[in-house]
């Protein structure tokens, strides 16, 4: 049985970092909007920057995600029921979960 925790943790902790400072990133921008007074809808400045803003939430979005499904997989360590597959209770192939430790799917059911 493999013991990806400490995989988990970094990927959990990394991910997290990222989506705060992206946080960080939005805000700047949304800061840098508002001193810019600038128009959103006939502003061609003001659509980039809230393109950009969006992208910006995009990434920080699936950061939260990654950091999520960390943590599930965590958690499922901690009471016994990581690698079993959350559909049909199969046990889910070392190699899949040493690929993809947060996987929550045997591979029959994922595909
Ligand atoms: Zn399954």
């Amino acid at each position: 049985m493999i013991d990806p925790s400490d995989r988990l943790r970094v990927t959990r902790d990394e991910a997290q970092a990222l989506a705060a400072r992206l946080l960080g990133d939005m805000e700047a921008v949304a800061a840098a909007r508002e001193g810019a007074n600038v128009d959103d809808e006939h502003d061609p400045e003001g659509s980039t920057i809230a393109y950009e803003r969006s992208q910006l939430d995009a990434v920080r979005r699936s950061a939260l995600d990654r950091a999520g499904d960390a943590e599930a997989a965590l958690a499922r360590l901690a009471d016994g029921t990581f690698g079993r597959c959350e559909r049909c209770s199969a046990r889910i192939g070392e190699a899949r979960l040493e690929a993809r430790p947060t996987a929550r799917l045997c591979i029959d059911c994922a595909s």
